[in-house]
């Protein structure tokens, strides 16, 4: 079985930008590479998990997504990283009813578990918002993260009833690897 760290998209390793949907608009946030490199190093896989609401919105398309994502892809891969599969949920309940992907729900981490033979136990999800963690949990990862980029900067506050947070995706990767040496 493989382990792997599930990481939202937006907010997390790119800038938040509210509904990003244009290839131009993609920003890498500082320390992604090197973070990505280190779950690699380390024997993980990493999946993008990624709520797309603005597509049953009618904002953007799936293939608005699919451009996003390459351009990620490329802009990585020009600095040695690597995302091994890109997930997202196109649904919103006001919009196309409910689904099970969605996250708090967890059917897209089980959907990238059955995909590339994940253990969720021995894995990890890393988020900017509580229905990031919540997802996590649903799923059974080992633990959740909370991080203070994108959304984050307003999620990370109040009772959190237990959730772990750090500064940003670099700083939740190196805490969670320290964890498992
Ligand atoms: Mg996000
Ligand atoms: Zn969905």
């Amino acid at each position: 079985m493989n382990k792997a760290f599930f990481i939202d998209r937006d907010g997390v390793i790119v800038v938040e930008t509210d509904y990003l949907s244009h290839p131009d608009d993609v920003e890498i946030i500082p320390g992604t590479a090197e973070a990505l490199q280190a779950i690699k190093a380390a024997g993980y896989l990493a999946i993008i998990v990624s709520n797309q609401s603005g597509v049953a919105r009618g904002y953007y398309s799936e293939s608005d997504v699919g451009l996003v994502n390459r351009r990620i892809a490329e802009v990585l891969a020009a600095q040695g990283a690597v995302i091994d599969a890109f997930y997202h949920c196109p649904h919103h309940p006001e919009f196309s009813g409910d689904c099970d992907c969605r996250k708090p729900e967890p059917g897209m981490l089980l959907t990238a578990a059955e995909d590339h033979q994940i253990d969720p136990a021995k894995s990890y999800m890393i988020g900017d918002k509580i229905s990031d963690v919540e997802a996590g949990r649903n799923a059974g990862c080992a633990e959740s993260v909370l991080i203070k980029t994108g959304h984050g900067i307003n999620e990370a506050t109040g009772d959190l009833k237990g959730i772990t947070v750090a500064d940003d995706f670099a700083a939740a990767v190196k805490m969670l690897l320290n964890k498992t040496k």
